[in-house]
């Protein structure tokens, strides 16, 4: 286990690779030397006491003493015999201090031209005597560095996100490994914030921290890794003879507790949290990126249900028919009634000026005894019982009222539009159109803060039944936004049947964006076809810095609008109505050129 776990090494300074070097007069006989040489076939070189001016510290290496003394035809040895070695030194050698890094002694062996590349380097360091290295080991340590810094977090030293994934696929596809193997993810709490408070100099001190916690706070042969940003990870193996789901509770508990302490820089103080998902595989699993995905799931439901706590999901993988959830439509409204159905919300920013456009309402289940659900856990058993146009006018509401008290209490710095999910059922209800006017009236909105997102799983002729009651709608001032574009076959479409505002691309194809060129074409042609038509466009799942640059890029100045966890995962309604910077100065850290400016101001609604 853990020699698929061990991480990298430090850098290395010349004090660690030095050897100790014999140091003889100048005046030694050549003979002599040659009869050291020879009595000790390991020893490489001599360092030569210097016999005058620029002739302080000479140096003998073996193969070129060597040669000179058989000479050309052998009559080296014949003439070199009887003088003094000084006749046979290198009186330049390359001598450096003992701190100097093995990649300065590297560049120095380089710079020197290659009749004065010598086989060794002369290490000093005042007060202890005087060693060696030969350039073969500082060229071997070196290469072993810059390939240790390509497995390395630069920040924190841990392993990189890269090394985490390839080291995490070793060890689920070896079967003594992977049973038992515990994923751990970690998400600082209120990091962003932080951040973007105090600047990403403290903000990248607070990482180093946190780093050293985790260090602590795992074995050695285990791999932790900083995956970005505020994430880590680590693989653990639990202990054998304990049971599966207590032994990652603990270790969770663990990782939170060592994260638990405050942080002081100087006069700042981080309160110190962090939210942590453990998913275990089951024995069957031997695909790294699932565990991975079921860890920071769990992390999310750790996070979504206040942060500070641990969520755990066991037996990934496993192929044992789960335990059936059919709640019927007593049980849904019950839900309702108790507050169970929580709405998060996502923010959706505009790539060019990293202004907030809108956030999207998202719901979750806080289930009594399941836990936090995401929605692709109950959203099925919900259109199962006929209840989801129940649920989505109960999620619109709650956004919708929502969506006032920000306007209220944050003025110019609320979110100016709001996102909403229908779903087929809600969208075939026969009173959809007066049941939103009627949630937007009781809320004081005007309705053109309201994005309804219309479900790519649609048909076309669904689509057909609802075009008055949509064009209803849309005549009282609500925006349409087509969701999860190119996801199914007839969303295209539905482009040319209806009549939008906005389009949503699927995140699978940013996914794939730098990847796949097909994904790349499909995002080029969505952007030009929306572009050309006037419609806003969004593209979903954006989490990584390439990909958003991939799509300023692509957006050519346009207004296009971005969504995805590089910007901000869905948050509670707090962490919205906290002056709201987070993806502003994230975002805005990214973009190039004089549209980085950031009006403060807001300016009209967009479109997303
Ligand atoms: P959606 O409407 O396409 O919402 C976006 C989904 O993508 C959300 O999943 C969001 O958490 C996720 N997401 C956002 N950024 C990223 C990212 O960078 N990477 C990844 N991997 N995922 C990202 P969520 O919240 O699990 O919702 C799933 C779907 O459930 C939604 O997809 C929507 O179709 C449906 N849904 C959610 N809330 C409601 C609701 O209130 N009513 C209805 N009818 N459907 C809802
Ligand atoms: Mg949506
Ligand atoms: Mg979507």
């Amino acid at each position: 286990m853990s020699d698929l776990l061990i991480g990298g090494a430090e850098t290395s300074t010349l004090a660690a690779l030095a050897s100790p070097v014999t140091v003889i007069d100048s005046t030694t006989s050549c003979q002599d030397v040659d009869e050291l040489f020879r009595a000790d076939e390991h020893l490489g070189c001599l360092a030569v006491h210097g016999d005058g001016p620029g002739r302080s510290l000479g140096l003998v290496s073996r193969v070129p003493f060597q040669h000179l003394m058989s000479g050309r035809l052998g009559y080296g040895k014949l003439l070199n015999t009887r003088r003094p070695v000084s006749a046979l030194t290198d009186w330049s050698p390359l001598v450096v201090h003992a701190a100097t890094g093995v990649a300065e002694v590297a560049r120095q062996v380089l710079d020197r031209g290659s009749s004065q590349r010598f086989s060794e380097v002369l290490v000093a360091d005042p007060g202890a005597p005087l060693r060696q290295v030969s350039v073969t080991d500082v060229f071997r340590a070196l290469s072993g560095e810059l390939a240790t810094k390509a497995l390395t977090d630069a920040l924190t030293g841990l392993a990189n996100r890269d090394h985490f994934l390839q080291r995490l696929q070793q060890c689920c596809t070896a079967p003594d490994v992977r049973r038992r193997l515990a994923l751990v993810y970690v998400d600082l709490d209120g990091f962003k914030a932080f951040n973007d408070g105090h600047g990403h100099g403290v903000g990248d001190l607070v990482l180093q921290v946190v780093a050293d916690r985790l260090r602590g706070c795992f074995h050695p042969g285990d791999l932790v890794a900083r995956l970005g940003g505020d994430e880590f990870a680590a693989v653990v193996q639990l202990p054998a003879g304990v049971p599966v789901g207590p032994a990652a509770r603990q270790l969770g508990e663990r990782v939170r507790a060592c994260l638990s302490g405050t942080i002081s820089l100087s006069s700042i103080v981080l309160p110190g949290r962090a939210s942590v998902g453990v998913a275990v595989a089951s024995s069957v699993l031997a695909d790294g990126e699932t565990l991975l995905r079921e860890a920071d799931l769990a992390m999310y439901r750790a996070k979504a249900a206040g942060g500070g706590r641990v969520e755990l999901v066991t037996d990934v993988g496993s192929t044992a028919p789960r335990e059936q959830f059919a709640p019927d439509r007593r049980e849904l409204q019950r839900a309702v009634d108790e507050g169970e159905f929580l709405v998060h919300y996502q923010p959706i920013v505009e790539v060019g000026t990293g202004r907030l456009a809108s956030v999207e309402a998202l719901v979750r289940w806080q289930h009594p005894r399941r836990g936090l659900l995401a929605p692709g856990a109950f959203l099925g058993a919900v259109a199962d019982a006929g209840f989801a146009a129940n649920l989505d006018l109960h999620v619109l509401e709650v956004a919708l009222a929502q969506f006032s008290r920000w306007q209220r209490n944050l003025g110019r710095a609320a979110p100016r539009a709001v996102n909403v999910n229908v779903s087929v059922q809600g969208l075939l209800h026969p009173r959809l159109a007066p049941a939103v006017l009627d949630a937007l009236s009781r809320a004081g909105l005007d309705p053109a803060v309201l994005r309804v997102e219309l479900p790519e799983a649609a048909t076309t002729t669904q689509l057909d039944v609802v075009r008055g009651a949509l064009g209803t709608l849309r005549a009282a001032g609500v925006r349409l936004t087509l969701d999860d574009l190119g996801a199914g076959a007839s969303s295209l479409h539905h482009l040319t049947r209806l009549t939008l505002d906005g389009v949503k691309i699927d995140r699978r194809f940013i996914a794939g964006l730098l990847d796949d060129e097909r994904d790349a074409a499909v995002v080029v042609m969505l952007l030009e076809l929306a572009h050309s038509t006037g419609i806003a466009v969004t593209a979903e799942g954006v989490e990584t810095r390439p990909q958003l640059e991939a799509l300023q890029e692509m957006a050519r100045g346009r207004p296009t609008f971005v969504q995805g966890h590089l910007i901000s995962r869905p948050v509670a309604a707090e962490e919205i109505a906290l002056p709201w910077s987070g993806g502003l100065h994230h975002l805005h850290a990214h973009v190039p050129g004089p549209r980085s400016a950031v009006p403060t101001a807001p300016g009209p609604v967009a479109s997303s």
